[in-house]
């Protein structure tokens, strides 16, 4: 394989740029050209496409969001818009791509392998809701953000008395939140996998009032419901002074952290190194510290699971 491209899509995560470097200097360093697809599937039908020298990625390890810009481009599902995006590649002379995205960039890479491009995909989404790996990049970054903000907010519920609603995202999965509360020592959290009855949720926050607790953390995935719904069912049951905080797209920025970065250069020149070996179709991630090759239809086959004992912990140490 003498030329091949790398992109990056749907949401953006921390670590995305050192993924691409990984990528390009890999490439580079086996004397296989490389391309970057700006704006993700977008650039591919636009032809935004340009050549990647070793200085492109300099000074980009260290950037959170993605500098090849990522795009929303629905359209990428019909299967003729694809060919021009195919096109595009066979016109450069472009034999491969590397997709860093989550599960919907991954079944357009799945698309464009059965469709004569070997494709390789990275997973890169805050969301560690992919399988086929341990961790995704962007994941650690967004729970240290997260972790960050908890402890500033626990200070001033201390000193207040107060019951704080903490809202992080997780449409699908509670991962973020779970990691989340474990590590920030919430004393509960409400994960889509899991449903909870808030009156529990009610019971257990005032029997900490009355053993004498200064505060109280609900750390809640978007996916369940907002913080503010969250407040709203508590007053049905206890009468707490609450605060409501959504973190919002903060969870999605900064600088990733080192795990990240690791993660990302690691699976980054795996990628590289299974497309020269001619592989496609396939996402690369990590299992045991292991670096992991699994077919995309096997990560589509079965839904991302919760890790139920480290759920159960979350419970048993929040008593
Ligand atoms: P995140 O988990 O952060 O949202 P994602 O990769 O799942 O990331 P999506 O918006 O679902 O984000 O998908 C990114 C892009 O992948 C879409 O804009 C579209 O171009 C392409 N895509 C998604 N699903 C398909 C599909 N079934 N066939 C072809 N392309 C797809």
């Amino acid at each position: 394989m003498k030329k091949i491209a790398v992109l990056t899509s749907g949401g953006d995560s921390p670590g995305m740029n050192a993924a691409v470097r990984a990528v390009v200097r890999k490439a580079l360093f086996h004397d296989v050209e490389v391309y970057g697809v700006y704006q993700g599937y977008l650039g591919l039908l636009t032809n935004n496409i340009k050549p990647m020298e070793r200085g492109t990625v300099g000074d980009k390890i260290q950037r959170g969001g993605t500098f090849l810009q990522s795009a929303r481009c629905p359209e990428f599902k019909d299967k003729e818009v694809r060919q021009k995006g195919i096109d595009n590649l066979n016109a450069l002379g472009i034999e491969g791509l590397v997709v860093v995205g989550g599960d919907g960039s991954y079944r357009g890479a799945q698309r464009l392998s059965e469709e004569g491009i070997n494709t390789i995909g990275i997973p890169g989404t805050i969301d560690n809701d992919i399988n086929g790996t341990d961790f995704t990049i962007g994941f650690d970054t967004a729970l240290n953000t997260i972790i960050d903000a908890i402890d500033k907010i626990r200070d001033t519920a201390s000193s207040h008395e107060r019951t704080f609603i903490i809202e992080v995202m997780g449409r699908d999965a509670g991962d973020l939140a779970l990691w989340s509360a474990l590590a920030g020592g919430a004393e509960t959290v409400l994960v889509p996998e899991h449903k909870k009855d808030i009156k529990e949720v009610a019971d257990k926050i005032q029997q900490g009032i009355e053993r004498g607790k200064k505060h109280s953390i609900i750390v809640v995935a978007e996916g369940v419901m907002s913080g503010d719904e969250c407040a709203e069912q508590l007053k049905k049951y206890i009468n707490v002074d609450t605060r409501v905080s959504v973190l919002g797209h903060m969870q999605r920025g900064g600088s990733p952290s080192g795990v990240d970065r690791v993660l990302a250069s690691r699976l980054g020149a795996y990628a590289v190194e299974l497309l020269m070996e001619g592989e496609s179709g396939l996402a690369v991630g990590i299992q045991n510290n292991k670096l992991t090759k699994t077919k995309f239809e096997d990560i589509f086959s079965s839904q991302h699971v919760l890790d139920e004992r480290m759920f159960r912990l979350t419970n048993e140490l929040s008593i």
